[in-house]
């Protein structure tokens, strides 16, 4: 039996983690639930699955859920989500929080030496360097639950790191892979998150349409497995059967396949190294028929090669890239930029940046927070 904090609960990945308690109550429980302002959802997942300590965004929240709950201890804000992780004792922290807010919590849930179950990309882009000297010493461990990085851990389970020649991502391509490159300054946020195979939050899904998001996940797979940017790559499967390959050096490639459902990745993290059964849809080769693979045109998907440039720069260039990312996603949901203007922030969120070591957690911080005003500035008084 483990018990489980679960940060973001009522997310895209925090709902299906809850899914994965609910179908094995003999093996999971849940210790601690955060949300953010989907209070409504946050207070029947109380019900249903009796944490000891909870923790909202806004303070009247937070008083309202201790009217509600007595006998729970709730948090609030961003330092609450640090208090959360260390109110009391659970096994596994699952953060599947959005955003930069991710980093501080995994650094505490570390410190404390559990397992973290981790869907927060920030975490490892733009705390990568800060977080290897704690993973070094021992302090906790990081299992991933992005379906690449889950996919990379199967393959390589059994296989030593100096066997590994290449790790290979796959990546979608998102709506807009055939789109030709005149079209992107037309796009809406309404095409941008018609994704064509996963169903995720907005921000991610935009994410996926910039491949912003698969830029992510070569830095991140960077800092998990140890592997230079040179031995990473990144293939365009529209299918999303394969999930990511491992190439190693006598020439086999490993693969690992399945449908498109986060299930089971949150599973295999929670459960590692021990694989549970799972039911639902199996996987027929001769039923999908035929998967393809591209090569990823970096003309029209700058974010991809600026994230990746980023993850090559270190120190708080990823920091940067990603809060440039974050912001100028937002305004293109709310209609103030168009498509490419995301690409177009980044580049020059990068370009002007002061290059330094991603260290302690207030360099990433203020390299975060200096981005974020540079970028705002810059779409409320565009040249
Ligand atoms: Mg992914």
């Amino acid at each position: 039996m483990a018990s489980i904090l679960l940060l973001g609960s009522t997310g895209s990945i925090g709902r299906s983690a809850l899914n994965c308690v609910r179908r094995l109550p003999d093996r999971f429980s849940i210790a601690g639930l955060s949300a953010g302002n989907n209070i409504d959802l946050l207070i029947a997942q109380i019900r249903e699955f009796g944490p000891k300590a909870v923790c909202v965004a806004a303070p009247a929240a937070a008083e309202r859920l201790r009217e509600l709950f007595p006998g729970v201890a709730v948090f609030s804000g961003r330092p609450g989500l640090e208090e959360l992780v260390n109110d009391r004792d659970f096994d596994i922290m699952l953060n599947a929080l959005v955003g930069a807010v991710g980093l501080r919590p995994t650094v505490a849930g570390l410190l404390r030496n559990k397992r973290v179950a981790l869907a927060n990309k920030e975490t490892l882009v733009i705390g990568g360097d800060f977080l290897r000297p704690l993973l070094d010493a021992g302090r906790g461990s990081i299992v991933p639950i992005d379906s690449e990085h889950s996919a990379i851990m199967q393959c390589l389970a059994g296989v030593r790191n100096d066997a590994v020649e290449s790790i290979i991502l796959t990546a979608s391509g998102g709506p807009f892979r055939d789109l030709p490159a005149d079209r992107f300054a037309g796009v809406t946020a309404e095409e941008a998150l018609n994704h064509p195979t996963w169903s995720m939050g907005k921000k991610i899904t935009i994410d996926a349409a910039t491949l912003m998001n698969k830029g992510f996940e070569v830095v991140e797979a960077h800092h998990l497995f140890r592997v230079s940017y040179d031995r990473l790559r990144v293939w365009i499967h529209p299918q999303s059967i394969i999930h990511s390959l491992v190439e190693l050096h006598d020439g086999a490639v490993m693969a690992q396949l399945g449908l498109p459902d986060m299930e089971l990745p949150i599973q295999y993290a929670l459960s590692y190294p021990e694989r549970l059964p799972l039911a639902g849809r199996r996987l027929s080769l001769p039923e999908i028929g035929r998967l393809e693979f591209f090569e990823p045109d970096f003309g029209r998907f700058p974010c991809l090669r600026l994230c990746i440039e980023a993850g090559r720069q270190g120190g708080v260039a990823p920091a940067v890239a990603n809060a440039a990312n974050e912001v100028a996603v937002e305004a293109f949901l709310a209609g103030a930029i168009p498509f490419p203007a995301i690409a177009g922030t980044v580049a020059r969120a990068l370009e002007y940046h002061k290059p330094m070591a991603a260290d302690s957690l207030e360099a990433i911080e203020e390299a975060d927070r200096l981005t974020r005003e540079m970028v705002r500035r810059e779409h409320t008084n565009p040249r």
